[in-house]
């Protein structure tokens, strides 16, 4: 009996009492092939000696000041590190706890901003419906997993929602990837005039899309035309980097790839790869300038931001992957990893779309490939994957079908980032097997 009051409360999980590279083993000795890093979080593996020496090192020092009184050391460096990599001038960066945090904060930074420079009528937000931006009150609302969402609907703060890039089912058969853009952009250039753009704070999207719909990437030009149209109306643009982010998709920022920069951007998992718990939140000189120079404050806050051993573990662990060219590794077994799901389920007659940007791909399962008719929920089939896969020895991320009912259930790949060409044959293998069987499972 477990007094954990995990998510289920059916059912009893494995223990995981240690990892190895890409394993996580449990407490009867089973190892798994940690094919999504959890939820795409454990981008350097498991038991990195360096990460955890950094961690015991700080914890031995100095473990927490609160930032209220005191800056540390870590937070100073992690901060310089990732200011001089990040884009554009997103250069003021803002530590907190996790991916939820961050999206609060970026949320609330975006309606300081507004009233910094004396525009207090905006206060809308417009997201996308296939978008999943966290649990918080503010950030469920800005998302758009209904499964998520429909519990908490009436206690949600009102966002607007617009169509998600999402070429594999919303591009018209013919319709070149411009004229798709095109139609995007005017939907919410539509949008926020419906609204009133003097009401509209901020556009916020994740560049490519995780938990919802299984690494949905942007034709390229979305991103360039969804900032022209809020440049156009004075409205911010704000990217969830959070899952896609921290050299996930091949390149630090996934942004970079879409030719975008957005007003602030923040992300989490990859950032401290599960070593420790943290978030970073990136705010433009527009942004942070105005507040400086205004009333001087960010009014927000937590007890734990900028957490000395956090920030030292991610420090650590970011140090690792550019000091031995992980996203180079990224890119390399991102092509491997493609061309192995496409040889195992590029024929497969209940995979529909195969797709991502390096390390982060997704398979789409539908019932039917010509009509790309989706199964029916009755029929488990993320749950039943996400079983067989642990029988296998693999975890793996299924999610299912959530925009509307619309899109097919899914399964979300993303291997931390110093896999080996043996592993992605290992992971193709396993994942080929649990879907197999989950089929056969639910036609049983
Ligand atoms: N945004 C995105 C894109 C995410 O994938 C997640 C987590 N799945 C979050 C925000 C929320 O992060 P956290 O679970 O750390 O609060």
């Amino acid at each position: 009996m477990s007094n954990v009051f995990h998510r289920s409360c059916h059912g009893s999980l494995p223990v995981a009492v240690g990892g190895e590279g890409v394993y996580l083993i449990d407490s009867t000795g089973k190892r798994y092939l940690d094919g999504s890093g959890g939820a795409a979080v454990s981008c350097l593996g498991h038991g990195h000696p360096a990460v955890i020496e950094a961690i015991q090192k700080q914890v031995g020092s100095l473990a927490f000041a609160h930032t209220g009184f005191f800056t540390n050391e870590p937070a100073e460096e992690l901060a310089t590190f990732l200011a001089d990599r990040s884009p554009g001038t997103l250069n003021h960066v803002y530590f907190i706890s996790g991916g939820s945090e961050a999206a609060e904060a970026s949320l609330k930074l975006a309606r300081q901003y507004m009233l910094e420079i004396g525009q207090p009528k905006r206060c809308r937000f417009i997201a996308r419906r296939q978008s999943y931006h966290g649990n918080t009150v503010g950030a469920l609302s800005v998302g758009g997993n209904m499964a998520r969402r429909v519990p908490y609907a009436e206690m949600l703060i009102d966002v607007a929602h617009v169509s998600p890039c999402y070429p594999y089912r919303d591009q018209g058969p013919g319709e070149s990837d411009a004229d798709y853009v095109a139609r995007l952009a005017a939907e919410l250039d539509a949008e926020i005039e419906r609204l009133g753009p003097e009401t509209v704070l901020a556009f916020v999207a994740e560049p490519v899309v995780g938990a919802t719909a299984g690494a949905v990437a942007p034709v390229l030009g979305y991103f360039k035309a969804i900032r022209e149209v809020c440049d156009r109306h004075g409205v911010l643009l704000i990217l969830d980097e959070v899952m896609c982010g921290m050299g996930r998709t091949g390149t630090l920022f996934a942004c970079e790839q879409d030719d975008v920069i957005p007003d602030i951007l923040y992300t989490a998992k990859g950032l401290g790869a599960g070593y420790q718990p943290i978030g970073a939140m990136f705010a433009s000189e527009k942004i942070y300038g105005a507040i400086r120079d205004g009333s001087g404050f960010f009014q927000h806050g937590h007890t734990y931001m900028a957490h000395a051993a956090a920030c030292a573990g991610a420090l650590a662990v970011q140090k690792v992957i550019e000091g031995d060219g992980l996203i180079e590794n990224v890119r390399r077994q991102g092509d491997t990893l493609d061309a192995a799901l496409h040889e195992r389920f590029g024929n497969h007659q209940h995979v529909g779309d195969i797709r991502g940007r390096g390390l982060f791909r997704a398979i789409e399962l539908v019932a039917d490939r010509a009509s790309k008719a989706t199964f029916d929920p009755s029929a488990r089939l993320a749950t039943r994957i996400r079983a067989r896969a642990m029988d296998e020895g693999l975890v793996c991320y299924p999610g299912s079908g959530t925009i509307d009912g619309r899109n097919g259930d899914h399964v979300l790949i993303a291997p931390p980032f110093i896999i080996r060409e043996t592993e992605v044959a290992e992971l193709v293998d396993k994942l080929g097997r649990a879907v197999d069987g989950a089929l056969a499972d639910a036609a049983a």
